[in-house]
């Protein structure tokens, strides 16, 4: 900001200041011997304190609604340019295609209490020293100068010095008479805890004749990997101190203390060397290998066709140049098995982050990533993208289709848009893998062909690099879908939620002692209560949708919930509306289905897999190994098993109701709904063993079916591009979409009449349509009555700023913007 500025005219900034938890904005007067940049942390003035604030913005007028005079200054400038200036473009970058305020995406991408944790600390002033009349001071005063003269930078933490009997108005006397300055410090990286660690140096020659018992232990500690921390040494070896104490002296092994973070300390794991590729993997690594510049690929790869090897090479020679990489991937605990493949291959240079982290684990990482000791890999959930990392080599977002990149609460951001500018602001590659890309990134890659979709895609985009593995490693062939018409089940007779061969299939599966998975669509209102005397269905008292019940064991007492609000109660044992005995439970759960199971194969050992059996932390992982192990036959699960599941000995998949998936109103709800199905066909047949797949529907005939058992991705989203080009639905047009809530059904309704109003008069004469006000299709939720109200218009006309739609919002109303929403409900 030094350049040309005017000392004359007074400046004012907007800045973040982060009070009590809640992150907000306030205006400040520059000083004219100050020169605020934005990205800088400074100190001001707040209440009877000096606190930590990052500057968002200058301006060269005062906010028109604060009187000049009243608006206080900056104390300091704490750190210049604290974030990158490619950093600070990608936030604003954020607020900007996303239509929210810039304090929003700082908080999204900042771990909580960063402001707080600058320190604010009290100086001696040298310049003062020595003491000219120490007898001026006063005795109270006389013992802080003291104290802070024993400190060897004559400074202390206002916190300490409170805690040593200090007064908070002692040490302010001390300020006012000059002896001593207040100052803050910038939020300090953790430090990091020593722990102590053992790794085996010897081979497999010891230096010294062994005992039997110590060679169980040196063969103990190679089998995990030969690095261990002390603690998990001694209880794993069953052994004690003084005996690896002993070995070390004899120098088969080293004990010596190292750094270990508070960041998520994972399992140890045994190491792993990189695989030779297959000629497809080789090509695909080639290709990201030698782009230089912010080139974007997507990594089109068939299930278990080695995508994530392709990913640990790309980022080795980059690790090695010392840059970092970011991972992302769309849901962590669902995926221990890649983060463990990760830290095999990178050890403790591989961290991770989401927002499932402590706070204090989540502030550690994301400190310590500012400026690691060495190049990171980050391996973490949608709001990594923000990870700080300097020396950015790569970015990888694993399974790019998955919805859980987009958020649904303000800042309405996609994680795969955001990483795209990234790498174009840090001019690295991006690499896309899925084993079904989004309609959205086969566009990118003009794979489709049309010349209407070349026409459409903006100048200055980067070059796209589409790279496919076509086949499995090993070259297992793809399984085999078989599709199941339940019509025929029912007409002969049959009316178990398992068809004929689906049952069949499963006693083979036994028979050869191999593994299968069960999938069940179900969604939050598929499952319901409904009265058989009267019909009445059991709704939720806040919103307008059913219950649902949960049974976490066969033998556990069942609870009704609602999925939008979280309200729960007990199961009623009459109905509600007319006293009836008979309810009735309708939607195929996966307690219903291991039920069923029980009955017809009493044999059979399943394992459920669903939000019902996995609330607590770790459990994935525990249903994971134990199912991996052996522990069981059947994993019977929801969504959940369509994400990043690796198991060799899966050799059959069945998926209960596909129908469910076939019928949602979103305008993409084919797309989704094939990826999924391919996704969890994709589970069978990974190992040495073809897999097969049945899948059970009532229609046979639709396209997504169709498409599921010939494999047939391309062809199907080169249609339903056409569809989306026809409709004007993106990525052939945009959307945005503005959910309005209020507990006042009146108001809320009122609202969007004014800001349809409002919105009609800002479209005009553009292109954009706008549709609505109308009622969500969900009318209230947790007590609020919902109003939404659609723009749709060509993909690269700029929308309006809607923020300003806000003034017209009353307080009790609140208004989202969803720009390119995914969801219309
Ligand atoms: P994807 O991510 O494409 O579904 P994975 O990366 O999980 O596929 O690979 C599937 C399996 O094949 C994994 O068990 C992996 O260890 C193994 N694998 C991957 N690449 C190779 C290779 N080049 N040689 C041998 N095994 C490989
Ligand atoms: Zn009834
Ligand atoms: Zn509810």
């Amino acid at each position: 900001m030094g350049l040309g500025k005017d000392v004359t005219q007074p400046q004012w900034v907007n800045v973040l200041v982060d009070y009590g938890g809640q992150p907000a904005a306030y205006t400040y007067e520059v000083p004219p011997d100050l020169e605020v940049g934005v990205g800088d942390i400074l100190t001001v003035p707040f209440r009877h304190q000096s606190i930590g604030a990052i500057a968002l913005s200058l301006s060269r007028t005062p906010p028109a609604n604060l009187v000049p005079a009243q608006i206080r200054s900056v104390e300091g400038i704490v750190e210049q340019r604290f974030f990158a200036a490619a950093y600070w473009e990608l936030l604003q970058r954020v607020a900007g295609h996303y239509q929210v305020s810039l304090i929003q995406v700082l908080k999204t991408a900042l771990p909580p209490g960063l402001l707080a944790r600058s320190q604010r600390r009290l100086r001696l002033r040298r310049d003062r020293l020595p003491l000219t009349q120490p007898e001026a001071l006063s005795p109270e005063l006389k013992t802080i100068v003291d104290d802070l003269q024993r400190s060897p930078h004559g400074d202390y933490t206002w916190p300490y010095l409170q805690r040593r009997g200090h007064s908070y108005r002692a040490m302010q006397q001390l300020i006012q008479l000059g002896w001593a300055e207040s100052y803050l410090a910038p939020p300090q990286p953790p430090k990091t805890k020593q722990r102590q660690a053992v790794t085996l140096v010897c081979g497999d020659t010891p230096p010294i004749e062994l005992t039997a018992r110590q060679q169980d232990i040196l063969a103990t500690l190679r089998r995990q990997g030969g690095d261990l921390w002390l603690s998990d040494a001694l209880q794993l070896c069953q052994t004690t101190s003084p005996t690896l104490k002993r070995l070390a002296q004899a120098g088969c092994l080293v004990i010596e203390p190292r750094e270990q973070l508070r960041a998520e300390a994972g399992p140890r794991l045994s190491a792993d060397q990189p695989k030779p590729l297959t000629d497809y993997q080789a090509a695909a690594l080639h290709y990201i290998n030698k782009s230089q510049q912010g080139s974007q690929f997507l990594l089109h790869g068939v299930t278990g066709s080695g995508k994530t090897e392709v990913y640990l090479q790309a980022i080795a020679p980059r690790l090695a140049a010392g840059q970092s990489a970011l991972v992302l991937v769309p849901e962590i605990g669902l995926t221990p098995q890649l983060t463990d493949r990760f830290r095999r291959r990178f050890g403790d240079q591989v961290w991770v982050y989401h927002s499932g982290l402590a706070d204090g684990e989540r502030y550690d990482t994301w400190r310590q990533s500012f400026k690691p000791a060495k190049p990171l890999v980050i391996v973490g959930t949608r709001s990594a993208i923000f990870m700080p990392l300097p020396q950015l080599g790569l970015i990888i977002l694993d399974e790019e289709h998955d919805s859980s990149y987009k958020q649904d609460v303000s800042p309405c951001y996609h994680a795969r848009t955001v990483a795209r500018w990234r790498a174009e602001l840090e001019n690295c590659p991006l690499v896309l893998g899925s084993a079904t890309p989004s309609l959205e990134s086969w566009v990118q890659c003009q794979e489709l062909g049309p010349e209407s979709a070349k026409s459409e895609l903006p100048k200055n985009a980067l070059p796209w690099t589409y790279l496919s593995l076509p086949e499995r490693v090993r070259a297992q062939p793809l399984p085999q879908v078989k599709v199941i018409d339940m019509r025929d089940e029912l007409q002969a007779g049959n009316r178990n939620i398992l068809s004929r061969s689906l049952q069949t299939a499963l006693a083979a599966m036994k028979a050869e002692g191999n593994q299968g998975l069960l999938f069940i669509h179900r969604r939050g209102h598929s499952s319901f209560v409904s009265c058989r005397s009267c019909g009445h269905v059991i709704m939720c008292p806040h919103c307008d949708v059913s219950l649902s019940y949960h049974q976490p064991g066969a033998n556990s007492t069942m609870t009704l919930r609602c999925h939008y609000c979280g309200f729960s109660q007990g199961h009623p044992r009459h109905c509600p509306a007319c006293g009836s005995p008979y309810l009735k439970h309708f939607g195929s759960g996966t307690q219903r289905v291991v039920n069923a199971l029980a009955e017809t194969f009493p044999d059979l050992r399943c394992i459920r897999f669903d939000s019902d059996t996995t609330r607590t932390k770790g459990a994935h992982r525990a249903l994971l190994t134990r199912f991996a192990e052996g522990g069981a036959d059947l994993l019977v699960g929801t969504q959940m098993l369509t994400k990043g599941i690796d198991l060799p000995q899966v050799t059959l998949v069945g998926i209960i109701a596909a129908d469910g998936l076939l019928y949602m109103n979103d305008y993409w709800a084919s797309e989704r709904a094939l990826q999924m199905l391919i996704q969890v066909a994709g589970r069978a047949g990974r190992g040495e063993q073809p897999g097969q797949v049945l899948l059970q529907t009532y229609t046979p005939d639709h396209p997504v079916i169709e498409a599921v058992t010939q494999h047939a991705y391309q062809g199907f989203i080169a249609e339903e591009w056409a569809q989306r080009q026809l409709l004007q639905y993106p990525p052939a047009g945009q959307m945005v979409l503005l959910r309005l809530s209020c507990t006042d059904p009146e108001v809320v309704e009122q609202t969007a009449a004014t800001l349809a109003q409002h919105l009609g008069q800002m479209l005009k004469g553009s292109s954009y349509q706008l549709l609505g006000p109308a009622p969500a299709p969900i009318p209230r939720v947790a007590r609020r009555f919902r109003w939404h109200l659609l723009a749709k218009g060509p993909k690269h006309e700029p929308l309006p700023d809607l923020r300003v739609l806000k003034q017209h919002c009353p307080a009790t109303v609140s208004l989202t913007i969803d720009v390119d929403p995914l969801n219309l409900a």
